[in-house]
Formats: structure tokens, C-alpha cells, sequence
């Protein structure tokens, strides 16, 4: 079987590195080695509107920011099919089936979904969880099968969406007893610093809702303030005093972003992170020492995603006419897919082999 990959975003802000190098560093690499049949990007609007159904123009002006973050990256159109989930009808349908295979309990037990309620205050008296909120691990099932798709590259705070899904296939062709979903697999950074980058705050996960991140389109000034003003460690006062890389976040973020080739660059005292560390842990290496050598490290990822940018800032109607041409293909997969689940649910009635079929049910009767 060839693969066919998916993956996604919400509009919901302009993309960061945390997103870099959890998923879209990824997104680029298979992209490039070309070992699939089809490759799709979704822009999750609908998803986005579940908890921002107050500000459906944030939505709105988020979809060509994150195409933009999407080409500066180096994503193709030519490659991959772009496309917007709320203009592919087939996806809230194939919804509704899935709906029926999972249990409230269940979907509430996911843990994403549950520090998501928690980080959204839908869990006090006055706010509550909107449905469609609650429900979307079963809508992002539908955005996943109705494509056929057995990769997804995402950070691993997408992991129990990507089990949900897996659930409803199994139960799917289970109780239909057909193979008709494929089983999807996630597909997750190989650098273990890279599943879940944590928050310039020091919050477990960088993230546009929170906004504590450095965006991809960021500029240097920018980078470096926050680069420069980042926790590492409160008792490492003196440069002489032995500091802490456990918890400190230069390092963390060090960790997902350093190569050697960085060291050779910009920091020739060391070969690389580990030499780097211990050093650090000796004593004599200062803060502003390691925090110009994250600032160089991000700027040398930034700087060619800026260059892009540039080429593609003035290019909307460009932008607009690749979503319009691949949400037309989605539809037309998705409308495929769906066929296939109406078929295997046997909710099809206008043919001959219905009629045939009930006459002669009714002809036994008689
Ligand atoms: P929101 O706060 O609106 O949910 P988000 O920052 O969580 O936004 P998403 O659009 O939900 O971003 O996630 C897009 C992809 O990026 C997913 O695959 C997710 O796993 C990955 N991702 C998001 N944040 C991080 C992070 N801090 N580290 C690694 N991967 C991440
Ligand atoms: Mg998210």
C-alpha cells in the first residue's frame, strides 16, 4: 500500500517553532522523500470554530497566515493538497456516523481534551462545554479516514486523538465487518525534546492560545528579546556558580534545536550539547553566553523561513487559487470515502437491489 499522509492545523494563530518541530519539520522531510501516493495539509477551520465560536473573524484571518507559515516552510502546493475542512461537506456526515460508535464518557476521558477544557474554564459552573468542542476528537476521526490516511505527523499532545480514531476504525469495520477505514498511525518527532516544546513561560506546552511562543515569523529583534529574557537557572547567579540544565529552558529548547553543525558555527569551544552541559554543570559558562547560542541556533532556522516569506507576502490570490484547487480534490476523495461508509452501513435505498431486496423480504412474509 502507497501511503497517504495527513495532517493539519487551526487557525487559530500564527504558526511557532514548537509547531516546527513538532510536525512540520516532519511535514517538509516526507514531503521531500516523495514515498507517498498523496499528501494532504488541512486547515481545521471548523475545528477552530469549536471554541472560538465568538470570533469567527480570528478564524478567518488565520487561514492565510498559516498558509503563509505553511510555503515560507517550504510546503509545496505543487506537492501537497491543500485544503479547508469546512468546504469539504463529506467530513461533518461521516461525523455524525462516527458518533454513534464512541460513548460521552469516553470522549471526555481523553486527556488533551481534558486539559483543554480545564485551560478554557468550560469546566466552571458558568461556562460549560460546548458540544461540538467536546465532540471534536470524532470530527478530527472523520478528517482522518474520510482521506484514507495511515500517516499523521503531529507532536504527541495528538496522540489519544490519534487513538480515538484508531478506536473507531477498529469499531467501524468491527461492527460492519468490512475493511472499509483504513488504520491510522502516528508519526512523531524522532528528538524526544521535540514532542511536546514547552512554553517560553515555562508552561508544559507552547501554544497560540496561550501565547507564550517565538513565531516563525518573528523578526530578529523580536527573537532575541524573548531568547534573552527565557528562565534557566534562578541559583545560577555568578558565572562561576555550577548551573542547572534540568528545568532550564535554554537547554530544552537547545536540545530541540541544536546540531553540531551549530556548534561548529557558533560555539567552536564545544563539539556539541553534551560537552555544552557539562560545562555548564562545572561551573563557568554564563546565561548570556548560552542564550546567544540559542539566538544564533533559531535565527538559522528562521532566517531562510523569512526569505520565503517575502515571496509569497504579496502572492494571496496565488494562496487562495491552491486552497480552492485542493479542497476541490479533497472533496472529490472524501465523497469516495463516504461512499464507502454508506455502503457498509447499507444506508442506500434508491437503486434496484433495495427494491429487489425488501419485495422478496415481504413476498417471504406473505
Ligand atoms: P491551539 O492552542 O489553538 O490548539 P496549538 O498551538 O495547540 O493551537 P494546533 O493547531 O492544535 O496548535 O496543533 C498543530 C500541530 O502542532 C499538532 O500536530 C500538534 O501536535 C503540534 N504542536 C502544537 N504545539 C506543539 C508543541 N508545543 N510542541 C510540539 N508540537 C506541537
Ligand atoms: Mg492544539
Amino acid at each position: 500500500m502507497k501511503n497517504i499522509i495527513l495532517t493539519g492545523d487551526r487557525p487559530t494563530g500564527k504558526l511557532h517553532i514548537g509547531h516546527y518541530v513538532g510536525s512540520l519539520k516532519n511535514r517538509v522531510k516526507l514531503q521531500n522523500e516523495g514515498n507517498y501516493e498523496k499528501m494532504y495539509i488541512m486547515i481545521a477551520d471548523a475545528q477552530a470554530l469549536t471554541d472560538n465560536s465568538g470570533n469567527p473573524q480570528k478564524v478567518r484571518d488565520n487561514i492565510i497566515t498559516v498558509m503563509l507559515d505553511y510555503l515560507s516552510i517550504g510546503l509545496d502546493p505543487e506537492k501537497v493538497t491543500f485544503f479547508i475542512q469546512s468546504e469539504v461537506r463529506a467530513l461533518p456526515e461521516i461525523t455524525a456516523y462516527y458518533m454513534n460508535l464512541v460513548t460521552l464518557p469516553r470522549l471526555l476521558r481523553n486527556p488533551t481534551v481534558k486539559s483543554e477544557i480545564t485551560m478554557r474554564g468550560y469546566d466552571s459552573e458558568s461556562k460549560g462545554i460546548p458540544v461540538g468542542f467536546a465532540n471534536y476528537p470524532i470530527s478530527q476521526a472523520a478528517d482522518i479516514t474520510a482521506f484514507d490516511a495511515n500517516i499523521i505527523p503531529v507532536g504527541d499532545d495528538q496522540l489519544p486523538m490519534i487513538e480515538q480514531a484508531r478506536e473507531i476504525v477498529r469499531s467501524f469495520n468491527g461492527t460492519y465487518n468490512k475493511e472499509v477505514l483504513i488504520m491510522p498511525e502516528p508519526k512523531l518527532p524522532d528528538n524526544e525534546a521535540c514532542l511536546r516544546l514547552p512554553g517560553l513561560d515555562g508552561n508544559a506546552k507552547m501554544s497560540k492560545s496561550l501565547n507564550n511562543c517565538i513565531y516563525l515569523s518573528d523578526d530578529s529583534k523580536t527573537v532575541k528579546e524573548k531568547v534573552f529574557s527565557m528562565y534557566t537557572d534562578p541559583n545560577h547567579i555568578k558565572v562561576e556558580d555550577p548551573g542547572k540544565v534540568e528545568g532550564n529552558m535554554v537547554f530544552t529548547y537547545l536540545d530541540a534545536f541544536s546540531s553540531d553543525e551549530d556548534f561548529k558555527k557558533y560555539y567552536p569551544e564545544f563539539n556539541n550539547l553534551d560537552e555544552l552541559k557539562k560545562a555548564y554543570s562545572n561551573g563557568g559558562i554564563g546565561d548570556m553566553r548560552i542564550k546567544k547560542f540559542l539566538y544564533e541556533v533559531i535565527e538559522e532556522l528562521l532566517t531562510p523561513i523569512r526569505e520565503k516569506r517575502k515571496e509569497y507576502i504579496n502572492k494571496i490570490p496565488y494562496i487562495v487559487e491552491a486552497l480552492e484547487k485542493g479542497t476541490k480534490e479533497a472533496n472529490e476523495k472524501a465523497d469516495e470515502v463516504l461512499d464507502r461508509i454508506k455502503d457498509a452501513l447499507g444506508i442506500r435505498y434508491f437503486n434496484k437491489e433495495f427494491i429487489e431486496e425488501q419485495t422478496k423480504r415481504f413476498n417471504e412474509e406473505n
